[in-house]
């Protein structure tokens, strides 16, 4: 019998619920600390594409709503080992991302970052946890996942891993897409090019000009997962990065009070609870993976 809409969200939600439990045992077992989310800032990530500026004034400052707690994730390693943060994010995504169903303005990642970690380490934690999410939720689920209509395929760990440059020559532009429906299982981009990412994205120093970074693409056409790597510590390189970008040193200022020093080496990675949730329940827009999705462009409660 088919199930009625409310009993569908139901068991999307109680999925999600799973999911996060999921994650939060798994890093605990591993010895991560869960921290607050930062919500407002005088500095968040400036990302790598357009989205309008969100600023609010509280005491004749401005503040920053939290974009990503990129910034914040490097300078709590300063105090803790590895930590992770269930951290709501607002993006005003241009507006040509409204028909993909893929993007929220709000939306929560569970961001984690480990002090002296390489790239490799977080990519084989992260095929840990998608393994155990959904081996878990297939156990612990079944009548959820039967009701959203969805069989769940475990992936083989390690996960193929592509190059950007080999990427880009075999699929062309849009390898993004084409790899992500072609594959049924989740594929790694790795070495991104420099001038493709942020200024805190760690420049390989045995392939100059690329980066110790890494996205995940789910199987079946659902896109990107996640988007992580290792991070730029030094305070006089961060400094250089800024100004390659065409950046203001002085938008990040207070960012770099605190990094004077040098911060501690570290890589990690943000995956988004809603896409994975939608790759998990093989829903076709995102907006079913919230109660309350901000679709950008539509007013939304
Ligand atoms: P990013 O830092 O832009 O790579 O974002 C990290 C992850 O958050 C992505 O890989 C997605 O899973 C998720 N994400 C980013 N932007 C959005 C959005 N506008 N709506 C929903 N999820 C998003
Ligand atoms: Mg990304």
């Amino acid at each position: 019998m088919k199930p009625r809409a409310s009993e569908k969200t139901q068991a999307i939600m109680k999925i999600q619920s799973e999911i996060r439990r999921v994650l939060a045992t798994e890093l605990r077992k591993r010895d991560f600390i869960e921290l607050s989310p930062v919500i407002l800032s005088p500095v968040t990530d400036p990302l790598n594409h357009p989205t309008a500026p969100m600023c609010i004034t509280c005491y004749g400052d401005t503040y920053n709503i939290t974009q990503s707690m990129i910034f914040h994730k490097q300078l709590a390693l300063r105090t803790l080992n590895k930590i992770f943060i269930f951290s709501p994010n607002v993006r005003i995504e241009p507006l040509d991302k409204k028909d993909t169903g893929r993007h929220l303005f709000e939306f929560s990642q569970l961001d984690l970052e480990v002090k002296g970690a390489t790239r490799e380490e977080m990519m084989s934690l992260c095929e840990e946890l998608l393994v155990t999410i959904i081996l878990s939720i297939k156990k612990q689920c079944k009548k959820e996942l039967n009701w959203v209509g969805r069989k769940l395929r475990v992936p083989k760990i390690p996960f193929k891993r592509i190059s950007y440059c080999d990427a880009h020559r075999q699929y062309g532009k849009n390898f993004e897409v084409m790899i992500s429906q072609k594959h049924p299982e989740p594929v790694w981009i790795i070495d991104i090019p420099l001038n493709k990412r942020e200024f805190y994205d760690r420049e390989d120093e045995k392939n100059p000009g690329y980066l110790r970074d890494m996205d995940l693409l789910y199987p079946e056409g659902y896109g990107e997962a996640l988007s992580g790597g290792e991070r730029e510590y030094s305070y006089n390189r961060i400094k250089k990065r800024i100004h390659q970008k065409g950046q203001k040193v002085s938008a990040f200022a207070s960012y770099l009070e605190l990094a004077k020093n040098d911060l501690p080496p570290s890589a990690g990675f943000g995956i988004g609870i809603e896409r994975l949730t939608q790759f998990i329940c093989g829903l076709s827009h995102i907006r079913e993976a919230s109660l309350f999705p901000k679709i950008p462009g539509k007013r939304c409660l």
